[in-house]
């Protein structure tokens, strides 16, 4: 009898589990929101669990009690919880476990101890990690936030505890602000996350994003896989993220993933894990949180390191020993990752919903598409607006920058507006070239205007404009040669559709 595999999860990375799945020869099973019904990754699972949704802003894959009744019907073995939802719910976790469901990630209890940043702080700290000055756990109120600050200084960062997608955070400037932000913070936190605790960390203000992806299994072997820089923020979330990173030398990889593997082990942590840290421009960094589940960019490490971090999850809940020994993690080249979010950069990045008449992704032997959907897919305003990763492999940063743009020039998607005009200027400006970037650069350097020239919809007309010229003159396939080869080849592709 195959395993069943039941994965509580959406979109592109339901269909990256369900890929893993059948690799281990084990059945993938998903449910069916009322909310997406004809969702694409519903096509290549073994099978659909059909499940209303409990209320009107509560999917299924937020349903805990639901969720193990269907599971336990469905004889289900092990549960896949993905990104976001209950990926790092330690009562989720828990109640796999006391239903016999094999959850795959580390031990509710090591969720908890990682889910509440305060807690996490405490116990690196106690493994020798550095930590950006800040409380030493919650602050009670407002004004116990405003004495603690003003003793550490301005500006700070009021954090929810609990938090996590960037959400419950605040950047707070001088003593005046501090009790407004620290109430709409705490009640955002306590209505995401059930948990208004808030603590201060000192605002670092120019600074890098730098993880490292941790492997371990069940038996004490703990990995680290090399650092994934993702500094390419919009309000503390990821847009842009590579691997390796060119703000670290060789000799500092290899002291920070000593660390964090220190830390792992010093915790007793299993499973595929993300250790954040926050690095200042003269090279000092901090340890910032713990991440207990897959990232939405482990892809860029997977294209470096050659290895699959989903099928080790998976094998390392089913007690496998790891078999990879540090000296086997050889980074090979430089990845890029784009996510394809459906906002529109020229509009303050709001979200798009409504159909994809026609999307179109670059082809060639160096990229890697991780989506969720095809033309004519339906894009809802009930879940993430990210529809798509582009990842693409270099031999070194420049080649993969090169390709990366190539690979966006290559997009199309007609009917929504993406991220992926603004990725197309991140990666010619300057200050992403020179890897000279920080958290800063869409607050700091960005604006509108610098999508003029690269609105699809213009590029569209442009194209459209050429091919009617084109045929008019007669000039057949004589089309003018860009800056990029691939917009020729976008050009044709439209021409196609025309
Ligand atoms: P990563 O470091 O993997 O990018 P994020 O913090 O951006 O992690 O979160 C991963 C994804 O999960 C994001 O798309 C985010 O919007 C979503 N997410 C985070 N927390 C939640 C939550 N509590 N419920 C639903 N989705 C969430
Ligand atoms: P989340 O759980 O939402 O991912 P993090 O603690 O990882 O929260 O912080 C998210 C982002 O916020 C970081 O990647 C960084 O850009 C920014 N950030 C967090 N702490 C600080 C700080 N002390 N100073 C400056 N920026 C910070
Ligand atoms: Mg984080």
């Amino acid at each position: 009898m195959k395993q069943k595999l039941l994965i509580v999860n959406r979109g592109e990375i339901a269909i990256r589990i369900i890929r893993s799945a059948h690799k281990l020869e084990m059945s993938a099973l998903v449910f069916q929101s009322d909310k997406e019904p004809d969702a694409l990754y519903l096509q290549y699972a073994d099978e659909i669990i059909p499940a209303k949704d409990g209320g009107n802003d509560k999917s299924i894959f937020l349903d805990i009690p639901r969720i193990i009744q269907l599971a336990l019907e469905h004889k289900v073995n092990l549960i896949h919880p993905g990104y976001g939802f209950l990926s790092e719910n330690p009562e989720f976790a828990a109640l796999c476990a006391e239903n016999g469901i094999n959850f795959i990630g580390p031990s509710a209890a090591l969720i908890k101890e990682m889910g509440l940043k305060t807690v996490a702080k405490s116990m690196a700290v106690k493994a020798g990690l550095p930590l950006v000055p800040g409380s030493d756990g919650p602050v009670t109120n407002a004004k116990a936030a405003r004495e603690f600050a003003e003793k550490i200084g301005f500006p700070i960062i009021l954090k929810a505890s609990a938090g996590g997608g960037g959400r419950g955070m605040r950047i707070v400037e001088n003593p005046e602000s501090i009790e407004r932000n620290f109430k709409s913070a705490s009640d955002e936190a306590l209505a995401a996350f059930g948990n208004g605790d808030m603590f201060i960390e000192k605002y670092l203000q120019n600074p890098k994003h730098i993880e490292f992806q941790i492997l371990g299994d069940k038996h004490g072997n703990v990995i680290h896989l090399g650092e994934r820089e993702c500094s390419l923020q919009r309000k503390h979330q990821k847009i842009i993220e590579e691997a390796p990173s060119a703000s670290l030398t060789t000799e500092k990889r290899n002291e920070m993933g000593d660390m964090a593997i220190r830390f792992a082990k010093s915790i007793g942590y299993f499973s595929v894990g993300t250790i954040e840290f926050i690095m200042n421009e003269d090279g000092s960094y901090y340890f910032m949180e713990m991440n207990t589940r897959i990232q939405v960019e482990h892809p860029v490490t997977e294209m470096i390191t050659g290895v699959d971090l989903i099928d080790w999850q998976i094998r390392v809940a089913l007690d496998q020993h790891l078999t990879l020994r540090q000296d086997d993690i050889k980074i090979n080249g430089w990845a890029i990752e784009c996510r394809v979010n459906t906002e529109d950069p020229q509009n303050r990045f709001s979200p798009q919903t409504g159909f994809i008449d026609k999307i179109h992704f670059p082809q060639n032997s160096y990229t890697r598409i991780e989506t969720g959907v095809v033309s004519g897919s339906v894009v809802t305003p009930y879940f993430d607006s990210m529809i798509a990763k582009i990842i693409v492999h270099g031999k070194d940063r420049g080649d993969a920058i090169e390709k990366t743009l190539a690979a966006l020039y290559e997009f199309s998607l007609i009917g929504l507006k993406t991220t992926v005009p603004f990725c197309r200027i991140v990666l010619q400006h300057p200050e992403f070239v020179n890897a000279k970037y920080t958290t800063r650069w869409v607050d700091q350097v960005f604006t509108p205007e610098m999508l003029e020239n690269e609105d699809d919809e213009m590029i569209g007309a442009l194209a459209a404009t050429i091919m009617y010229a084109s045929e008019y003159l007669q000039l057949s396939s004589d089309l003018p040669t860009y800056k990029h080869d691939s917009l020729n080849v976008w050009v044709l592709n439209k021409r196609l559709n025309y």
